[in-house]
């Protein structure tokens, strides 16, 4: 009997534990997603908080009042038009556009000319 007694206390400080556990500290965050749906995530106050979520709808929602961690370096891939134009203006290229042509129509006219 008394062995059985003890062993309900134990049980119950256990629990107790348990209880302690699922009452930590948490904190609701708000995802807005470019969609207009709105997404509520529980976190742990101590949990890292992503910026995006993923939507159900597919889209990734942002963080509402985002505090952003640290501005991750946006990782822009350079396209070789990019780059391009990094070297030359629209009119630039617009201006080598023209003198291309006007070489391939000296071409043509002297081919014309030769033959
Ligand atoms: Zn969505």
């Amino acid at each position: 009997m008394s062995e059985a007694l003890r062993g309900t206390r134990l049980g119950a400080t256990s629990l107790e534990n348990d209880r302690d556990v699922e009452f930590a500290p948490r904190m609701t965050v708000t995802y807005n997603c470019p969609a207009g749906h709105v997404i509520n995530m529980p976190f742990a106050v101590e949990a890292e908080v992503p910026v995006e979520w993923e939507c159900h709808c597919g889209e990734m929602a942002l963080l509402v009042d985002a505090v952003k961690p640290e501005p991750k370096p946006v990782k822009h891939v350079r396209t070789h038009w990019d780059m391009l134009l990094e070297r030359r203006t629209i009119a630039d290229l617009e201006e080598l556009l023209e003198e291309r042509l006007a070489l391939l129509e000296a071409d043509d006219d002297a081919g014309l000319r030769s033959a």
